[in-house]
C-alpha cells in the first residue's frame, strides 16, 4: 500500500508520511536519507538547526529519484529571524541541499522576547514564497495566539503547522485551530521518542492487531489526519514505521488512544523556548 498525499492550502500535495533526520549526525545523514528513500520514504524532514541538510541534498542527488517525487521540508534557524538574514539564511538552505527549489519551508520557532518580531520573519518566508523559490511555507511550535497574529497582519495564511503530537500530548485545541484554517497540522516526536510505546494501553492494542506499538501510534496520527515523519537509524526499524497502509484502527481504539493525553511535552514550550545557538 502506497503512502497518501493531501493537499496543501496552496494545492502542493504532500506525502502524509515522512522521515526526520533531527539529531542524525552529519556525518551519516547521507548514508541513513539513501536507506530511508530505499525504504520508500519520499519525504524528508530537516532543518538548518539539525547541521544535516547537506546529507540530506546529497542523498536525493545519488538516489536517481526524481527531484520532483521527493518532498523536502527545512527550517529556518532561530538567530536568523530579521528579514535580511532570514533571505540569507534560505539562500545557504537551498544551497547546502544543492536544490533550485525547496518543497516547504518553515519558521521553527516563534522565539518570544527576541528583538525581532516573527510576524517580520513570515513576511520574508512570503517574499521567498512569492519568488518561486519555495513550494509553500509554514510554521513549527505556532499556537493560535502566534497564527492569529499573522492571520490579522499578513497575507499568507501558512500551509503547515509543525508541533509536537503523540498520545500523551494529543494537542487537539491547536490542531483543531489549524483545521478551520486550512492549517494542515504536522506532528512532530510523533512516538514521543519512544516514550509511549511501552504504554500497556497501546502494547494491549498492538498485540491485538500483530502490529507492533510504534505502528499503532503512527496509524493513530494518520488516520486523525495530520502528518507524520518518524526518525529511525535502523532499516529494520524505517520499514516498520512505514508499513501504516495496511491496516486500520477501530474508532474504540483511536479514542483510547487520544485519551492518554496529560499535556506531556518531550520538548520545549513555545511560549518560554528562545534559544539561539
Ligand atoms: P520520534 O518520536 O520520531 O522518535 C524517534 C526515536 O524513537 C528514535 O531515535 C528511535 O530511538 C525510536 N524509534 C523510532 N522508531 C521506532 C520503532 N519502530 N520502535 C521503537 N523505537 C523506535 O522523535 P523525533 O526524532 O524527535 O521526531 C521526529 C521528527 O520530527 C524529527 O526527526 C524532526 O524531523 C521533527 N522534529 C521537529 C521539531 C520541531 O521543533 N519542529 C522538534 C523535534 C522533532
Amino acid at each position: 500500500a502506497t503512502v497518501p498525499s493531501l493537499a496543501l492550502n496552496n494545492g502542493v500535495q504532500i506525502p502524509q508520511l515522512g522521515f526526520g533526520v533531527y539529531q542524525v549526525p552529519p556525518e551519516e545523514t547521507a548514508d541513513t536519507v539513501a536507506t530511508a528513500l530505499e525504504v520508500g520514504y519520499r519525504h524528508i524532514d530537516t532543518a538548518e538547526m539539525y547541521g544535516n541538510e547537506k546529507g540530506v541534498g546529497e542523498a536525493v542527488a545519488r538516489s536517481g529519484i526524481d527531484r520532483g517525487e521527493i518532498f523536502v521540508t527545512s527550517k529556518l534557524n532561530n538567530g536568523f529571524h530579521s528579514r535580511d538574514d532570514a533571505l540569507r539564511a534560505f539562500d545557504r538552505t537551498l544551497a547546502e541541499l544543492g536544490f533550485d527549489q525547496l518543497d516547504l519551508f518553515l519558521i521553527h520557532w516563534p522565539l518570544p522576547g527576541i528583538d525581532v518580531d516573527y510576524v517580520e520573519t513570515w513576511k520574508a518566508l512570503e517574499e521567498i514564497y512569492r519568488d518561486g523559490r519555495c513550494r509553500a511555507i509554514g510554521v513549527s511550535n505556532f499556537k493560535p495566539h502566534h497564527l492569529q497574529r499573522l492571520f490579522d497582519e499578513t497575507e499568507i495564511v501558512p500551509a503547515v503547522n509543525q508541533i509536537e503530537v503523540h498520545p500523551y500530548l494529543a494537542q487537539d485545541d491547536v490542531r483543531a485551530f489549524d483545521a478551520e484554517h486550512e492549517i494542515v497540522t504536522e506532528a512532530w516526536s510523533p512516538i514521543a521518542q519512544g516514550k509511549v510505546l511501552d504504554d500497556p494501553a497501546i502494547t494491549a492494542i498492538a498485540e491485538r492487531l500483530g502490529r507492533t506499538p510504534a505502528q499503532v501510534v503512527l496509524r493513530w496520527h494518520v488516520q486523525r489526519g495530520d502528518v507524520v515523519f518518524p526518525k529511525s537509524s535502523s532499516r529494520e526499524r524505517m520499514a516498520e514505521n512505514f508499513a501504516l497502509f495496511d491496516f486500520e484502527l477501530e474508532t474504540g481504539d483511536l479514542a483510547t488512544l487520544t485519551g492518554l493525553d496529560r499535556g506531556e511535552r518531550t520538548g520545549p514550550d513555545p511560549d518560554s523556548f528562545n534559544y539561539i545557538p
